[in-house]
């Protein structure tokens, strides 16, 4: 009979999966934190075509180890110093292999009453745990980019009559602008294109010397923009920026949407996180006066790609931006229901709220806050050996939990084209020796390094390795 792995072999298999999965995620220092493989050897490993009898577990679990497992970059590696280091934490995984297994398909309410009412409680209590105000709604989608491009898509909703149907190709319709710093994330860039707006619509404010958005040149690049004809319609302030975890002057920033009529979206993926702590509150300061709000619980909140939170003020502008309700989908529940459809681009939607639930449950509030405060501490510990280290500079503040630094050897100082071949030297020489992974910047054109502390298993003595490692091998390239 066809039909699925039978029962008792799922079972055995799932063991056996368990166990590996245990076992890694205990040992993933045993591997090189940087896949070692060249571009085509992963996909050479791979048959041009699939069996056409089908294989035993047995050997598909052979095939993953021998194939694939030497193409993984270990993004679970203790010293994932790279980007922004994120975590798979056990709970959240149990929750997504759960989650597969029961396959819900949260479109309408009824096709998962349970997915589409944790999905509000769960980021009801992220909301909470952030110190937002309850008039934010908030819908999971997959990556901060999609929060972003919703977020930008209800600001055109809301400002631009008739968009919906027309599209922006109306006579007489003012060009439109959206700002952001120098230093927020390329998502904003790509949410701009893909929306019709133009690349060329997006204004990047200058920062101050701390890469912050500079709240006065806000100010005059919208006058300005007004003064020749341009219609600004929205400003992304960003909490936590990719190269530097700078945040941008968010009261000051609303002051100018709310004095504009702009519509503000804060992009706090990564920084957000930090508002669990009591005393980091202040990351998110003005920003209940947002009408968006990004925060990726998978960079550092300990959940596996992917989950991002979007929370809006204005969720009935989503809704009008996009419900579009064909008849095949359209239901008549007794009481009013939030159908999850409604609320972006995507019909199915995976059930992601349940790791984030389980992952919550299992650590608390507590929990959670702990390993976040821990990740700043040694991250303020690192910043403090490239203080105090001569040959070695900081290139920006450590607001939270990434340092950017370069090495200086006294023989290259003032020279920075000799100093960016040394640090990218430096750079690929730590990482290729496969014991830590950091990525670099760019500030004010110079080339930065950066350590990101973000993964749930890190602690103090992979950070001192990273130092030691980094300081001797910047000490043998000097030479
Ligand atoms: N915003 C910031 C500040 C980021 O650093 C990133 C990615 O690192 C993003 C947005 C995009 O995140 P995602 O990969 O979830 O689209």
């Amino acid at each position: 009979m066809p039909g699925d792995m039978p029962s008792n072999e799922f079972r055995e298999a799932g063991y056996r999966l368990v166990d590996w999965i245990a076992d890694y995620l205990a040992h993933s220092e045993r591997y090189p934190v940087l896949a070692r493989v060249g571009p085509g050897e992963v996909g050479a490993r791979i048959p041009d075509a699939p069996p056409a009898g089908g294989v035993s577990f047995d050997q598909i679990m052979e095939s993953f180890e021998r194939d694939l497992v030497p193409g993984l970059t270990h993004w679970n590696h203790p010293s994932f110093f790279g980007y922004f280091s994120i975590s798979a934490s056990a709970p959240a995984v149990l929750a997504e292999f759960l989650s597969s297994a029961l396959n819900q398909q949260a479109m309408l309410w009824r096709t998962s009453p349970a997915a589409t009412e944790l999905e509000e409680r769960a980021l009801g209590w992220l909301r909470q745990m952030m110190g937002l105000p309850e008039c934010f709604e908030g819908v999971i989608y997959d990556t901060a980019s999609m929060s972003t491009l919703h977020a930008l898509a209800a600001a055109r909703e809301a400002a631009v009559d008739g968009v919906r149907q027309e599209g922006l190709t109306r006579p007489g319709g003012r060009p439109l602008r959206v700002y952001c710093s120098e230093q927020a994330h390329s998502s904003v860039d790509k949410a701009v294109i893909l929306l019709g707006l133009g690349h060329s619509a997006l204004v990047k404010i200058p920062v101050d010397d701390a890469f912050r958005m500079r709240p006065d040149a806000l100010s005059e690049a919208i006058d300005a923009d007004r003064r020749a004809g341009f219609a600004p319609l929205a400003v992304v302030a960003t909490v936590g920026t990719t190269s530097t975890t700078s945040v941008d002057p968010v009261p000051a920033i609303a002051d100018i949407c709310e004095r504009e009529s702009l519509w503000l979206h804060v992009d706090a993926a990564y920084g957000g996180a930090a508002a669990v702590l009591d005393d980091y509150r202040w990351v998110l300061e003005g920003a209940a006066r947002a009408d968006s709000l990004v925060m990726n619980p998978h960079k550092w909140l300990f959940i596996p790609f992917d989950l991002s939170a979007f929370y809006c003020r204005r969720m009935d502008v989503v809704r009008q931006a996009f419900s579009l309700v064909p008849e095949y989908l359209r239901t008549t529940e007794a009481s009013p229901v939030r159908n999850l459809m409604d609320t972006g681009v995507q019909l199915g939607r995976r059930f992601r709220s349940l790791k984030l639930w389980m992952m919550l449950n299992y650590f608390g509030t507590e929990g959670v806050a702990v390993r976040i405060r821990e990740h700043i501490r040694l991250a303020a510990l690192f910043a403090g050996w490239v203080d105090a280290a001569p040959g070695f500079e900081r290139l920006a503040p450590t607001p939270l939990s990434v340092v950017c630094f370069r090495a200086v050897p006294p023989s290259l100082a003032g020279d920075e084209e000799a100093l960016e071949r040394f640090n990218q030297a430096l750079m690929d020489a730590v990482n290729d020796t496969g014991r830590l992974f950091i990525s670099h910047t760019k500030l004010a054109g110079r080339f930065t390094l950066r350590l990101a502390i973000g993964n749930i298993h890190t602690m103090e003595r992979h950070v001192r390795d990273a130092w030691d490692l980094i300081v001797s091998t910047a000490a043998r390239l000097a030479d």
